[in-house]
């Protein structure tokens, strides 16, 4: 349990004893809370002394869990434009903002790095706050629960496994990290060319994870079926991609079609999907889903 003094309920930080920090263009960084920074409890030795019968063990001070859940969530690579996403931040604008949340949140709730548990893949349009969730998961089990997760950008993830090319690096190299980690999320698949060797990273990172047991979220602006995909004519919306007609026809494609039938039956088995599309654009709209600009 975080470390909870007396005095600290007044404090901004509402007695959890961290803060996370938004620096832009670096990853989210969590600290201690000013209201954490002399230990009441074990005077900074990390230890404090319980009493048991007639003679006294040293245990470990709850301040030294605290560091030790800020140092996890250090190492996940939260992007700045979501540092501060987290389910107290998340606004419930839909009937699809409530239940996203509420599964997200239960995943992050119950999951236990000893049991294998199957993740979630958040779908619908840009906007929408699929990353802010993602994040916020993370979050919760690393600051609360001293679990360690990752998140990656998919596309971001294949720019270093080719730049590593360079470097004599190869593709294990850079995702290693990626494959043991008790949680991962990724984030913007589909929005890949679709090759033959992207999707074959693909399957190997969630192959692997699937078969060890470990959990994997994702989220996509893409739909499942052809049924439920809006049609969308804004240019900004446009996935990034060589020519406006591929980009039009990429942002028609359904998610099956975008990441080959094997590795959506794939996603099928290691997660619950999950739509979060209330059928507008909460940036558009200004209603902003926590003020970020990323899905
Ligand atoms: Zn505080
Ligand atoms: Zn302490």
């Amino acid at each position: 349990m975080p470390a909870k003094p007396e005095s600290s309920s007044s404090c901004s930080c509402g007695g959890c004893g961290y803060v996370v920090e938004q620096v832009l263009g670096k990853p989210a960084r969590a600290r201690r809370c000013d209201c954490q920074q002399a230990c009441p409890r074990c005077n900074e030795t990390g230890y404090t002394l319980v009493p048991t019968g007639a003679s006294q063990v040293a245990q470990v001070c709850s301040c030294r869990h605290l560091d030790e859940r800020i140092e996890v969530f250090n190492h996940i690579g939260i992007p700045a434009a979501v540092a501060k996403a987290s389910f107290a931040s998340f606004k419930e604008y839909s009937p699809d903002h409530a239940r996203a949340k509420s599964v997200a949140d239960d995943f992050a709730k119950k999951f236990r790095p000893d049991q294998a548990t199957k993740g979630f893949l958040l779908y619908g349009r840009p906007g929408a706050g699929k990353t802010h969730l993602l994040v916020a998961a993370l979050r919760y089990l690393a600051l609360e629960k001293g679990i360690p997760g990752k998140y990656v950008e998919f596309m971001l993830l294949l720019s270093d496994i080719r730049a590593g090319f360079n470097q004599n690096r190869s593709h294990m190299d850079i995702l290693r990290p990626l494959l043991h980690v008790p949680v991962l999320a990724i984030d913007e698949l589909g929005k890949e060319r679709g090759t033959e060797w992207e999707r074959s990273m693909l399957d190997e990172l969630i192959s692997r994870r699937f078969n060890s047991g470990l959990a994997t979220l994702f989220a996509t602006n893409y739909f499942l079926d052809e049924g439920e995909n809006p049609v969308r004519e804004e240019p900004g919306r446009m996935v990034r991609t060589r020519t406006p007609d591929f980009a039009r026809e990429a942002e028609s494609m359904t998610l099956p079609k975008r990441v080959g039938e094997r590795i959506h039956s794939r996603l099928n088995e290691m997660c619950r999907f999950v739509k979060l599309d209330p059928g507008h654009d909460q940036r558009r709209d200004g209603a902003g889903a926590g003020g970020l600009w990323k899905g």
